[in-house]
Protein backbone atom coordinates (compact mmCIF):
# COMPACT_ATOMS: atom_id res chain seq x y z
CA UNK A 1 0.00 0.00 0.00
CA UNK A 2 3.05 2.11 0.48
CA UNK A 3 4.08 1.99 -2.06
CA UNK A 4 1.01 2.28 -4.15
CA UNK A 5 0.70 5.78 -2.07
CA UNK A 6 4.10 6.65 -3.10
CA UNK A 7 3.29 6.52 -7.00
CA UNK A 8 -0.07 8.72 -6.06
CA UNK A 9 1.79 11.06 -3.99
CA UNK A 10 4.25 11.78 -7.25
CA UNK A 11 1.42 11.89 -9.12
CA UNK A 12 -0.06 14.95 -7.72
CA UNK A 13 3.55 16.12 -6.41
CA UNK A 14 4.66 16.04 -10.59
CA UNK A 15 1.25 17.65 -12.13
CA UNK A 16 2.00 20.49 -9.58
CA UNK A 17 5.89 21.06 -11.28
CA UNK A 18 7.97 19.06 -8.66
CA UNK A 19 10.62 17.22 -10.75
CA UNK A 20 12.56 13.83 -8.70
CA UNK A 21 15.97 13.49 -7.57
CA UNK A 22 17.17 10.49 -6.26
CA UNK A 23 20.24 12.45 -4.80
CA UNK A 24 19.23 13.49 -1.17
CA UNK A 25 21.89 16.33 -1.29
CA UNK A 26 19.67 17.85 -4.33
CA UNK A 27 16.43 17.35 -2.77
CA UNK A 28 14.51 20.48 -1.79
CA UNK A 29 11.89 18.78 -0.11
CA UNK A 30 11.83 15.12 1.37
CA UNK A 31 8.90 13.14 1.72
CA UNK A 32 8.90 9.80 3.95
CA UNK A 33 6.27 7.76 3.43
CA UNK A 34 5.20 5.49 6.61
CA UNK A 35 3.77 2.94 8.18
CA UNK A 36 2.69 2.41 12.19
CA UNK A 37 1.50 -1.18 12.07
CA UNK A 38 4.42 -1.88 14.16
CA UNK A 39 6.79 -0.27 16.36
CA UNK A 40 9.71 -0.62 14.83
CA UNK A 41 8.27 0.84 11.84
CA UNK A 42 7.59 3.73 13.24
CA UNK A 43 11.58 3.88 15.34
CA UNK A 44 12.96 3.17 11.61
CA UNK A 45 11.31 6.84 11.22
CA UNK A 46 12.23 8.60 14.12
CA UNK A 47 15.89 7.42 13.57
CA UNK A 48 15.40 8.74 9.95
CA UNK A 49 14.74 11.71 11.08
CA UNK A 50 17.85 11.85 13.35
CA UNK A 51 19.80 11.76 10.04
CA UNK A 52 17.84 14.34 8.10
CA UNK A 53 18.15 17.03 11.39
CA UNK A 54 22.31 17.03 10.39
CA UNK A 55 21.25 17.26 6.65
CA UNK A 56 18.73 19.91 6.87
CA UNK A 57 21.38 22.23 9.71
CA UNK A 58 23.90 22.32 7.24
CA UNK A 59 21.41 23.36 4.54
CA UNK A 60 20.25 26.39 7.01
CA UNK A 61 23.98 27.01 7.20
CA UNK A 62 24.13 27.45 3.88
CA UNK A 63 20.97 29.12 3.04
CA UNK A 64 19.47 26.62 1.29
CA UNK A 65 16.37 25.39 3.10
CA UNK A 66 15.15 21.78 3.22
CA UNK A 67 11.41 21.02 3.58
CA UNK A 68 10.84 17.50 5.62
CA UNK A 69 7.26 15.62 5.14
CA UNK A 70 5.97 12.55 6.91
CA UNK A 71 3.08 10.76 5.06
CA UNK A 72 0.91 8.33 6.10
CA UNK A 73 -0.32 6.32 9.04
CA UNK A 74 2.61 7.69 11.25
CA UNK A 75 1.74 10.90 10.24
CA UNK A 76 -1.96 10.30 10.85
CA UNK A 77 -1.32 8.80 14.12
CA UNK A 78 1.41 11.04 15.91
CA UNK A 79 0.94 14.63 14.45
CA UNK A 80 1.53 16.31 17.32
CA UNK A 81 4.63 14.44 18.43
CA UNK A 82 5.97 14.43 14.81
CA UNK A 83 5.43 18.94 15.07
CA UNK A 84 6.69 19.23 18.03
CA UNK A 85 9.62 17.04 18.47
CA UNK A 86 12.82 19.36 17.54
CA UNK A 87 10.37 21.21 15.02
CA UNK A 88 12.21 19.43 12.20
CA UNK A 89 9.35 18.34 10.35
CA UNK A 90 7.62 21.08 8.12
CA UNK A 91 4.83 18.74 6.89
CA UNK A 92 2.37 15.96 8.11
CA UNK A 93 0.38 14.19 5.49
CA UNK A 94 -2.56 11.31 6.23
CA UNK A 95 -3.19 8.81 4.24
CA UNK A 96 -5.81 10.87 2.73
CA UNK A 97 -4.54 14.27 2.21
CA UNK A 98 -2.49 13.26 -0.70
CA UNK A 99 -3.93 15.84 -2.87
CA UNK A 100 -3.41 18.76 -0.59
CA UNK A 101 0.52 18.44 -0.38
CA UNK A 102 0.98 21.42 -2.47
CA UNK A 103 -0.45 23.66 -0.81
CA UNK A 104 1.22 22.23 2.26
CA UNK A 105 4.22 22.58 0.57
CA UNK A 106 3.36 26.50 -0.23
CA UNK A 107 2.33 26.74 3.88
CA UNK A 108 5.75 25.00 4.64
CA UNK A 109 7.66 27.44 1.88
CA UNK A 110 6.56 30.50 3.78
CA UNK A 111 8.49 29.06 6.93
CA UNK A 112 5.45 27.25 8.97
CA UNK A 113 4.28 23.73 9.37
CA UNK A 114 1.43 22.69 7.78
CA UNK A 115 -0.69 19.33 8.57
CA UNK A 116 -3.21 17.81 7.01
CA UNK A 117 -4.94 14.36 8.86
CA UNK A 118 -8.33 14.47 7.96
CA UNK A 119 -9.89 11.14 7.23
CA UNK A 120 -12.12 11.04 4.33
CA UNK A 121 -15.33 8.30 3.69
CA UNK A 122 -14.95 8.68 -0.12
CA UNK A 123 -11.46 9.31 -0.81
CA UNK A 124 -10.04 6.38 -2.91
CA UNK A 125 -7.38 8.62 -5.52
CA UNK A 126 -9.46 6.90 -8.74
CA UNK A 127 -8.60 9.92 -10.86
CA UNK A 128 -4.72 9.88 -10.34
CA UNK A 129 -2.97 7.64 -12.38
CA UNK A 130 -0.25 6.83 -10.04
CA UNK A 131 3.49 7.58 -11.59
CA UNK A 132 5.04 3.65 -11.56
CA UNK A 133 8.19 4.22 -9.30
CA UNK A 134 9.91 1.64 -11.44
CA UNK A 135 8.60 2.59 -15.32
CA UNK A 136 9.10 0.14 -18.13
CA UNK A 137 8.50 -2.38 -15.34
CA UNK A 138 6.79 -5.75 -15.87
CA UNK A 139 4.92 -5.97 -13.02
CA UNK A 140 2.34 -3.35 -10.89
CA UNK A 141 -0.16 -2.70 -7.91
CA UNK A 142 -3.42 -1.09 -8.72
CA UNK A 143 -5.31 0.43 -5.43
CA UNK A 144 -8.87 -0.59 -5.62
CA UNK A 145 -10.34 0.11 -2.29
CA UNK A 146 -8.68 2.01 1.28
CA UNK A 147 -9.31 1.36 4.88
CA UNK A 148 -10.82 -0.78 6.77
CA UNK A 149 -14.07 -1.51 8.76
CA UNK A 150 -13.12 -4.62 10.98
CA UNK A 151 -11.50 -3.28 14.02
CA UNK A 152 -9.89 -6.18 15.08
CA UNK A 153 -8.43 -5.26 18.48
CA UNK A 154 -4.73 -5.70 17.64
CA UNK A 155 -4.99 -3.26 14.42
CA UNK A 156 -4.28 0.40 13.95
CA UNK A 157 -5.40 0.51 10.01
CA UNK A 158 -8.87 1.84 10.69
CA UNK A 159 -7.80 4.29 12.87
CA UNK A 160 -4.84 5.48 10.46
CA UNK A 161 -6.77 5.08 7.01
CA UNK A 162 -10.22 5.24 7.80
CA UNK A 163 -13.12 3.78 6.84
CA UNK A 164 -13.73 1.05 4.05
CA UNK A 165 -14.54 2.62 0.80
CA UNK A 166 -13.97 1.49 -2.85
CA UNK A 167 -12.69 2.79 -6.33
CA UNK A 168 -15.20 2.80 -9.13
CA UNK A 169 -15.16 -0.22 -11.07
CA UNK A 170 -14.51 2.04 -14.53
CA UNK A 171 -11.23 3.84 -13.74
CA UNK A 172 -9.70 0.62 -12.21
CA UNK A 173 -10.58 -1.29 -15.54
CA UNK A 174 -8.98 2.02 -17.48
CA UNK A 175 -5.84 1.91 -15.73
CA UNK A 176 -5.38 -1.89 -16.17
CA UNK A 177 -5.85 -1.14 -19.79
CA UNK A 178 -3.33 1.31 -19.61
CA UNK A 179 -0.81 -1.22 -18.02
CA UNK A 180 -1.69 -3.62 -20.51
CA UNK A 181 -0.62 -1.49 -23.39
CA UNK A 182 2.60 -0.68 -21.22
CA UNK A 183 3.05 -4.42 -21.55
CA UNK A 184 2.91 -4.49 -17.61
CA UNK A 185 2.96 -8.52 -17.31
CA UNK A 186 1.31 -8.80 -13.44
CA UNK A 187 -1.02 -6.72 -11.68
CA UNK A 188 -1.53 -7.14 -8.64
CA UNK A 189 -4.92 -5.35 -6.99
CA UNK A 190 -4.42 -3.55 -3.67
CA UNK A 191 -6.60 -3.14 -0.29
CA UNK A 192 -6.72 -3.48 3.22
CA UNK A 193 -9.57 -5.89 2.89
CA UNK A 194 -9.23 -6.13 -0.80
CA UNK A 195 -11.91 -8.77 -1.47
CA UNK A 196 -14.39 -7.00 0.49
CA UNK A 197 -14.80 -4.55 -2.26
CA UNK A 198 -17.91 -2.84 -3.25
CA UNK A 199 -18.12 0.04 -5.65
CA UNK A 200 -21.23 2.06 -4.76
CA UNK A 201 -20.64 4.38 -7.84
CA UNK A 202 -23.28 2.74 -10.41
CA UNK A 203 -26.76 3.31 -9.39
CA UNK A 204 -28.41 0.10 -10.44
CA UNK A 205 -26.28 -1.88 -8.37
CA UNK A 206 -27.10 -0.02 -4.93
CA UNK A 207 -29.83 -2.04 -3.91
CA UNK A 208 -28.26 -5.74 -4.14
CA UNK A 209 -28.21 -7.83 -1.70
CA UNK A 210 -25.35 -8.15 0.85
CA UNK A 211 -23.15 -11.06 -0.28
CA UNK A 212 -22.90 -14.35 1.87
CA UNK A 213 -20.04 -14.46 4.40
CA UNK A 214 -17.57 -17.70 4.22
CA UNK A 215 -19.24 -19.96 6.46
CA UNK A 216 -18.92 -20.16 10.51
CA UNK A 217 -17.24 -16.30 9.74
CA UNK A 218 -19.02 -12.80 11.07
CA UNK A 219 -17.95 -9.10 11.37
CA UNK A 220 -18.18 -6.60 13.81
CA UNK A 221 -20.29 -4.16 11.18
CA UNK A 222 -24.26 -4.90 9.43
CA UNK A 223 -24.10 -6.75 6.67
CA UNK A 224 -23.17 -4.16 3.97
CA UNK A 225 -26.06 -4.61 0.57
CA UNK A 226 -25.49 -2.98 -2.71
CA UNK A 227 -22.56 -2.61 -5.11
CA UNK A 228 -20.55 -4.37 -7.18
CA UNK A 229 -18.78 -7.09 -5.71
CA UNK A 230 -15.12 -8.13 -5.93
CA UNK A 231 -16.33 -11.32 -8.26
CA UNK A 232 -17.56 -8.70 -11.02
CA UNK A 233 -14.17 -6.59 -10.65
CA UNK A 234 -11.94 -9.91 -10.27
CA UNK A 235 -14.10 -11.32 -13.72
CA UNK A 236 -13.64 -8.18 -15.57
CA UNK A 237 -10.17 -7.57 -14.72
CA UNK A 238 -9.18 -10.85 -16.09
CA UNK A 239 -10.88 -9.91 -19.57
CA UNK A 240 -8.30 -7.40 -20.12
CA UNK A 241 -5.23 -9.00 -21.24
CA UNK A 242 -5.01 -12.80 -21.44
CA UNK A 243 -1.56 -12.69 -21.85
CA UNK A 244 -1.42 -10.47 -17.94
CA UNK A 245 -1.55 -12.24 -14.54
CA UNK A 246 -3.73 -11.10 -11.66
CA UNK A 247 -2.84 -11.29 -8.18
CA UNK A 248 -4.38 -9.41 -5.27
CA UNK A 249 -3.41 -8.61 -1.26
CA UNK A 250 -4.40 -8.49 1.32
CA UNK A 251 -7.80 -10.31 1.30
CA UNK A 252 -9.91 -10.95 4.71
CA UNK A 253 -11.00 -14.73 5.02
CA UNK A 254 -14.74 -14.11 5.75
CA UNK A 255 -14.88 -12.61 2.13
CA UNK A 256 -14.33 -15.48 -0.08
CA UNK A 257 -17.73 -16.26 -1.79
CA UNK A 258 -17.96 -19.23 -4.41
CA UNK A 259 -18.32 -17.13 -7.21
CA UNK A 260 -14.85 -15.73 -6.37
CA UNK A 261 -13.01 -19.45 -5.60
CA UNK A 262 -14.81 -20.67 -9.13
CA UNK A 263 -13.59 -17.76 -10.85
CA UNK A 264 -9.88 -18.18 -9.46
CA UNK A 265 -9.98 -21.64 -10.92
CA UNK A 266 -11.53 -20.91 -14.12
CA UNK A 267 -9.13 -18.61 -14.84
CA UNK A 268 -5.75 -19.19 -16.64
CA UNK A 269 -4.26 -15.54 -15.73
CA UNK A 270 -5.85 -15.41 -12.01
CA UNK A 271 -3.17 -16.66 -10.09
CA UNK A 272 -3.45 -19.67 -7.61
CA UNK A 273 -2.64 -18.49 -5.17
CA UNK A 274 -4.31 -17.15 -1.42
CA UNK A 275 -3.41 -15.16 1.07
CA UNK A 276 -5.85 -16.38 4.46
CA UNK A 277 -4.54 -14.40 7.14
CA UNK A 278 -5.20 -16.44 10.40
CA UNK A 279 -3.00 -14.97 12.86
CA UNK A 280 -4.27 -17.52 15.27
CA UNK A 281 -4.57 -21.20 15.84
CA UNK A 282 -6.72 -20.61 19.04
CA UNK A 283 -10.52 -19.96 18.97
CA UNK A 284 -9.45 -18.55 22.58
CA UNK A 285 -7.01 -15.84 21.20
CA UNK A 286 -8.91 -15.73 17.91
CA UNK A 287 -11.92 -14.03 20.13
CA UNK A 288 -9.66 -11.27 21.89
CA UNK A 289 -8.28 -10.36 18.54
CA UNK A 290 -12.14 -10.12 17.17
CA UNK A 291 -10.85 -11.53 13.86
CA UNK A 292 -15.18 -13.05 13.81
CA UNK A 293 -13.92 -16.75 13.25
CA UNK A 294 -13.21 -19.55 15.24
CA UNK A 295 -10.23 -22.21 14.19
CA UNK A 296 -12.41 -24.56 13.29
CA UNK A 297 -14.64 -22.21 10.71
CA UNK A 298 -11.09 -21.06 9.21
CA UNK A 299 -10.09 -24.82 8.93
CA UNK A 300 -13.40 -25.49 7.10
CA UNK A 301 -12.43 -22.53 4.69
CA UNK A 302 -9.21 -23.78 4.24
CA UNK A 303 -10.20 -27.05 2.86
CA UNK A 304 -13.17 -25.83 0.76
CA UNK A 305 -10.65 -23.55 -1.12
CA UNK A 306 -8.30 -26.69 -1.23
CA UNK A 307 -11.44 -28.60 -2.83
CA UNK A 308 -12.30 -25.41 -4.70
CA UNK A 309 -8.95 -24.47 -6.56
CA UNK A 310 -6.84 -27.33 -6.38
CA UNK A 311 -3.15 -27.21 -6.38
CA UNK A 312 -3.61 -23.95 -4.51
CA UNK A 313 -1.10 -22.46 -2.45
CA UNK A 314 -2.01 -20.82 0.47
CA UNK A 315 0.21 -17.89 2.57
CA UNK A 316 -0.98 -16.58 5.92
CA UNK A 317 0.06 -13.89 8.67
CA UNK A 318 0.33 -14.93 12.66
CA UNK A 319 1.15 -13.02 15.86
CA UNK A 320 2.68 -15.00 18.57
CA UNK A 321 2.41 -13.15 22.07
CA UNK A 322 -0.61 -11.46 21.75
CA UNK A 323 -2.21 -10.33 25.39
CA UNK A 324 -3.32 -13.19 27.19
CA UNK A 325 -2.32 -16.00 25.03
CA UNK A 326 -0.96 -19.26 26.58
CA UNK A 327 1.57 -21.80 25.82
CA UNK A 328 -1.20 -23.58 25.01
CA UNK A 329 -3.32 -21.20 22.65
CA UNK A 330 0.72 -21.33 20.92
CA UNK A 331 0.77 -24.78 20.63
CA UNK A 332 -2.72 -24.79 18.57
CA UNK A 333 -1.31 -21.72 16.88
CA UNK A 334 1.67 -24.36 15.72
CA UNK A 335 -0.71 -27.43 14.88
CA UNK A 336 -2.47 -25.11 12.42
CA UNK A 337 0.89 -24.82 10.78
CA UNK A 338 1.86 -27.93 10.64
CA UNK A 339 -1.94 -29.31 9.76
CA UNK A 340 -2.94 -26.67 6.77
CA UNK A 341 1.08 -26.49 5.41
CA UNK A 342 1.36 -23.45 4.22
CA UNK A 343 3.60 -22.14 1.56
CA UNK A 344 4.13 -19.12 3.08
CA UNK A 345 4.08 -17.28 6.12
CA UNK A 346 4.79 -13.95 7.79
CA UNK A 347 5.46 -14.82 11.18
CA UNK A 348 5.28 -11.46 13.75
CA UNK A 349 5.87 -11.45 17.44
CA UNK A 350 3.16 -9.30 19.24
CA UNK A 351 4.40 -5.23 18.77
CA UNK A 352 3.61 -4.16 22.54
CA UNK A 353 3.47 -0.34 21.62
CA UNK A 354 4.35 2.83 24.02
CA UNK A 355 3.97 6.22 23.84
CA UNK A 356 6.87 6.97 24.79
CA UNK A 357 10.74 5.10 25.41
CA UNK A 358 11.25 3.50 28.14
CA UNK A 359 14.74 1.70 29.05
CA UNK A 360 14.66 -1.20 31.00
CA UNK A 361 16.23 0.30 34.42
CA UNK A 362 12.87 2.53 33.98
CA UNK A 363 9.37 1.80 35.71
CA UNK A 364 6.17 2.91 34.41
CA UNK A 365 3.07 3.95 35.93
CA UNK A 366 -0.13 6.43 35.64
CA UNK A 367 -1.13 9.41 37.32
CA UNK A 368 -4.94 10.00 38.64
CA UNK A 369 -5.10 11.91 35.33
CA UNK A 370 -4.38 8.59 33.04
CA UNK A 371 -1.05 10.23 32.02
CA UNK A 372 1.68 8.12 31.85
CA UNK A 373 4.50 8.91 34.54
CA UNK A 374 8.32 7.16 33.66
CA UNK A 375 10.58 7.10 36.85
CA UNK A 376 14.00 5.41 37.25
CA UNK A 377 13.98 1.88 39.15
CA UNK A 378 15.97 2.80 42.43
CA UNK A 379 15.42 2.37 46.09
CA UNK A 380 12.74 4.32 47.42
CA UNK A 381 11.39 4.79 51.31
CA UNK A 382 9.07 1.99 52.04
CA UNK A 383 7.14 4.69 53.27
CA UNK A 384 6.68 8.66 53.77
CA UNK A 385 9.42 9.49 55.99
CA UNK A 386 10.65 5.58 56.37
CA UNK A 387 14.30 4.26 56.50
CA UNK A 388 13.38 0.92 55.10
CA UNK A 389 14.55 1.21 51.48
CA UNK A 390 12.56 -0.92 48.68
CA UNK A 391 12.18 -1.21 45.16
CA UNK A 392 9.07 -0.79 43.82
CA UNK A 393 6.51 -3.39 42.73
CA UNK A 394 3.74 -3.75 39.75
CA UNK A 395 0.85 -2.30 42.23
CA UNK A 396 2.80 -0.42 44.17
CA UNK A 397 1.69 3.37 44.43
CA UNK A 398 4.80 5.49 44.31
CA UNK A 399 4.89 9.01 44.86
CA UNK A 400 6.85 10.65 42.12
CA UNK A 401 8.18 14.22 42.05
CA UNK A 402 7.50 15.30 38.14
CA UNK A 403 10.66 16.89 36.60
CA UNK A 404 10.00 17.02 32.90
CA UNK A 405 7.16 16.16 30.50
CA UNK A 406 6.83 14.98 26.90
CA UNK A 407 3.56 15.20 24.65
CA UNK A 408 2.44 11.99 26.17
CA UNK A 409 3.96 11.11 29.41
CA UNK A 410 6.12 12.38 32.55
CA UNK A 411 9.08 11.90 33.74
CA UNK A 412 10.07 12.13 37.14
CA UNK A 413 12.00 10.94 40.30
CA UNK A 414 10.48 8.39 42.67
CA UNK A 415 10.42 9.33 46.20
CA UNK A 416 8.49 7.25 47.88
CA UNK A 417 5.91 4.54 48.16
CA UNK A 418 2.63 5.20 49.50
CA UNK A 419 -0.72 4.47 49.84
CA UNK A 420 -3.36 5.84 47.30
CA UNK A 421 -5.03 7.60 50.22
CA UNK A 422 -1.72 9.02 50.91
CA UNK A 423 -0.84 9.85 47.32
CA UNK A 424 -4.22 11.68 47.24
CA UNK A 425 -3.58 13.71 50.16
CA UNK A 426 -0.45 14.26 49.01
CA UNK A 427 -1.48 15.83 45.28
S1 LIG B 1 -8.91 -6.73 8.90
FE1 LIG B 1 -6.73 -6.35 8.67
S2 LIG B 1 -6.55 -4.11 8.40
FE2 LIG B 1 -8.63 -4.50 9.18
S3 LIG B 1 -8.49 -4.26 11.43
FE3 LIG B 1 -8.17 -6.47 10.97
S4 LIG B 1 -5.94 -6.72 10.74
FE4 LIG B 1 -6.38 -4.49 10.59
Amino acid sequence: MNVNDTEIAWAILQKNGYARTKELDEADVILLVTCSVREKAEQAIWNRLQHLKALKARRQQARLPLRIGILGCMAERLKEEILHREKLVDIVAGPDAYRDLPRLLAVAESGQQAANVLLSLDETYADILPVQTSAGGTTAFVSIMRGCDNMCSYCIVPFTRGRERSRPIASILQEVRMLSDQGVKEVTLLGQNVNSFRDMSEVQFQSAAAPVLSRGFSTVYKAKPGGLRFAHLLDQVSRIDPEMRIRFTSPHPKDFPDEVLQLIQERHNICKQLHLPAQSGSTRVLEAMRRGYTREAYLELVHHVRESIPGVRLSSDFIAGFCGETEEDHQQTLSLLREVRYNVGFLFAYSMRQPSKRSASELCGRNDGNIKVIFPDAEIEDAVGCKALVRAQPGDYVLVKVTSAGSQTLKGVPLCRTSLSRSAACH
